[in-house]
Order: C-alpha cells, then structure tokens, then sequence
C-alpha cells in the first residue's frame, strides 16, 4: 500500500516537534519519523530561552532550574565574575522536554512513529516527494520538512550540502563545533550552595583553547562539558574534557558529584545556512545551521523555525503549491523572526571569535581567543538586554 502524507517531519526534536504541531494545526496530515524511541537522551546544556517556556506553555514538571544570572571563570586566577541574564533562562532535561513538545504535536493530530530512520529522499525530476527509511519503506509527502539535527542526512541527500559548503569551498566539518559532556549527579542542597540561580561559563586556552566550558545546574544533575570548533582540535575530545573536569576552576564546582553518561555531539555553530528551501522541501534548526555562534544556543531558534516551516508547509498544502517560490515563503518567515538575532551573533562572533580563528600565530591565537569569548557573550547579552526592554515598553 501507498503512504503518502500532506507533510513528512523527520526527527523529533525541538524544530521537528514544533513543524509537525504548526502543520496539523493548519489542517496538514501530519507524520513525524524519529529514528529513536522517545523519550530519548540528547547530549544539551539544556538551557531554554524563557520566550520558549511562556510561548509554549511549558508546566514546571518539565522545567528543572531557573538561571538569572551567568558567572564566568576567567584565567589567569579563575575569578567568578557575576552577569545578570535579562529574560532569564530555565535549565532542562532534553529527554524530557522535547518528549513533552512531541506530545504536543501529537495532541495537534500529527502521527508520530519512533524507531524510523530516514535513509533517503524521493526526488522526481527537482521535486522532493517524499522518504525512504532504512527498511526501505517509501512513504511520499507533498512537503518534507528535515529538522534531523547538525549531520542532516536529508539535507545533504537534497543538495543542499553541496550549495551550503562544496560551493564557497567549504566542508560540512568546518562548520561544526564538537562537544564532549557528562551528567553528573550532585544532591540539591550543595548545587543551591554552590550555582545559586547561575550557571557557569569556563574560558581559558588550558581549559577549552577555541571554545569553552559550561556547567548547567539542574534538580539532582550537572550537565557538564566542553566545546571546541571541531576541525581545529589538536587533542582527542575526551582528553579536554578530562582535563577540564579536573582543573581547579571545574574541580571547586565539581566535586563530590558521580558521573552517570559521557557522550559526545556536534553543533553548527558557524552560521546559519541558506536557502533553506526547495521544491518540496523546508530544511529547520540544527540541520540549517540555526544556532548562535556565540553561545551554541539553538532550541530557541529550532522551536521558531520549526514554527515557521510547519506554518508554510500547511499553507502549500492549502493553496495545492508545493513549488520553491511558494515555499521561499519560510525563509521569509523565519528571517523575520529570527534572522536578525542571529545576524546579529553572526557579526559579533565574526569581530570577535572568527577574527581570532583566522590568526596565523597560534599562541596568539589562544591567547586572544579567551578574551574573544566574553566579549562576545557580553556583546550578546546586551543585545538581548535591549531586545527585552524594547519589547516591554512596546507592549506596555
Ligand atoms: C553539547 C551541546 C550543548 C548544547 N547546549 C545547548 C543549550 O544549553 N541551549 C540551547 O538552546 N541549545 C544547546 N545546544 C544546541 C541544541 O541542542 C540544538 O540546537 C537543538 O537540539 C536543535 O534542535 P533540532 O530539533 O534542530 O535538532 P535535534 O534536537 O538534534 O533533533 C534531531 C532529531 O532528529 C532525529 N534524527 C536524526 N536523523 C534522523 C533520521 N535519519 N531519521 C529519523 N530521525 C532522525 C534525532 O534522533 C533527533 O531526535 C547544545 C548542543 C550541544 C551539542
């Protein structure tokens, strides 16, 4: 028998969960394909821009912490320094929170089958009309939305790899950060001692030369790790996240905990890539490059791009247009909603970090590259710091 759907999300993480919602709210028949069973582990800070709690609803069962402020541990002698966060941020378990937005795009009337890994796409002539899954099964769409994170099989399978990258002399790695992190279990009462409402930031060329590490507090657990641009790492992952668990500045924070998972991951935090469309076909979130590239920060821009794409692609299937030009539309969408936000990082991290990266002296390089990092934070901070009051005075 023939499957054929309005619209195919595959992946259900933040941008897939939030497509497949938005879609079956505009009418669309709706399937997501995720390749694990939820709820699943995903490797995340799991730190949510509050936007994405008030917008979405999210019950307090699902939010573990709530972070005001950021504290930076800066060499040479590892002070704390205290920032504000404006808007604040909320601290969760991915296992759990992008289970309950799956739930949600469920509860639209969207289908979910877990355990499905997408293999490849259908493509008629420029068309993109459907999936294949590695079982083999053909299941046809008029819109495919891929939203299956920063190695996106189904944006490379659509060409868009070879526009985004082979095209300006790039490869997919150089785009890339690798992360390696733990989650270590820590009793509530030394975390409230020790993090109060914060979260905390590492620099340094020791610890993390050209990147950084974190730790988030949550209820019980520390998600702990450390991130460097992937393709300029001299030293296996695992060894800087050895060396950054065992540095005083990690150690003071640390001790005492018990590590239950090590896992590692990659994130794009270069840029974000266009176009994200062609016929049939929305590309959303990580597997468009969709994080910021200051603060790897993505679940905020997944969930509105994914927001975006489901809107357009109900739309399509409305209007019986499933062309790029009907589809352009998203790009225009989540331009509008998140574009300058990302813009904006775009410049600052080009300024700061990207500058650095480009230098030939590789001591220099190190030296700078720390400074480059709060900078840019900071830079960024304050950005949504005017962002904030802008839209309060706005709404009052
Ligand atoms: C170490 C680390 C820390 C981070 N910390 C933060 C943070 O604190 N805050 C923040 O906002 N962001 C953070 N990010 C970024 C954030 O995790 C991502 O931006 C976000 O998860 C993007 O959501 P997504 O839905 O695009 O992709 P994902 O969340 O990666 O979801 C993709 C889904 O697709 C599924 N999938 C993949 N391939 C297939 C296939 N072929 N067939 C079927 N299913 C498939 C996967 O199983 C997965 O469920 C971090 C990233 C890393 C690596």
């Amino acid at each position: 028998m023939v499957q054929k759907y309005d619209v195919v999300v595959v992946g259900a993480g933040p941008a897939g969960s939030m497509a497949a919602m938005k879609a079956a709210e505009g009418g669309a028949h709706t399937l997501i394909l995720e390749k694990q069973r939820l709820p699943r582990f995903k490797l995340c800070g799991g730190n949510v821009a509050n936007w994405v709690v008030l917008k979405l609803n999210i019950p307090q069962n699902v939010l573990d912490r709530k972070y005001t402020s950021i504290t930076f541990c800066t060499p040479p002698k590892y002070e704390k320094q205290n920032f504000p966060v404006p808007g604040a941020y909320w601290g969760v378990y991915r296992d759990r929170f992008d289970y309950h937005l799956a739930k949600m795009a469920v509860g639209a009337g969207a289908e979910l089958k877990e355990g499905v890994h997408v293999n490849d796409v259908i493509v008629e002539g420029r068309s993109v009309k459907g999936v294949v899954t590695s079982e083999g099964e053909k299941i046809f769409a008029d819109v495919v939305i891929a939203c299956d994170g920063a190695y996106s099989r189904i944006a490379k399978k659509c060409g868009f790899w070879d526009r985004w990258f082979k095209e300006r002399g790039e490869t997919w790695l150089d785009n890339m950060g690798f992360c390696m992190g733990v989650e270590m279990e820590m009793d509530n009462d030394t975390i409230e001692e020790r993090f109060g409402d914060s979260y905390v930031i590492f620099t340094g060329k020791d610890i993390a030369p050209l990147g950084y590490g974190w730790i988030f507090p949550k209820d019980g657990m520390l998600s702990v790790g450390v991130g460097s641009a992937a393709g300029m790492m001299n030293r296996k992952p695992s060894e800087y996240l050895e060396y950054f668990m065992r540095h005083p500045a990690a150690a003071q924070f640390l001790e005492g905990g018990e590590v239950m998972l090590r896992r590692g991951a990659f994130v794009p935090y270069r840029r974000f890539f266009t176009p994200s469309y062609s016929t049939g076909i929305l590309v959303a979130g990580d597997a468009a490059g969709m994080v910021s590239p200051v603060t790897g920060e993505g679940i905020f821009f997944a969930v509105r791009a994914g927001m975006d794409a489901g809107i357009t692609a109900a739309e399509a299937v409305q209007s019986k247009d499933f062309s790029a030009a009907f589809l352009s539309k998203y790009e225009e969408r989540w331009m509008n909603s998140i574009g300058h936000n990302l813009g904006f990082q775009a410049q600052v991290f080009e300024e700061t970090i990207g500058k650095i990266l480009k230098m030939e002296d590789k001591l220099v390089q190190e030296e700078q590259y720390e400074k480059g990092v709060i900078e840019a934070f900071l830079k960024y901070i304050a950005y949504v710091a005017e962002y904030s009051t802008k839209k309060s005075k706005k709404t009052t």
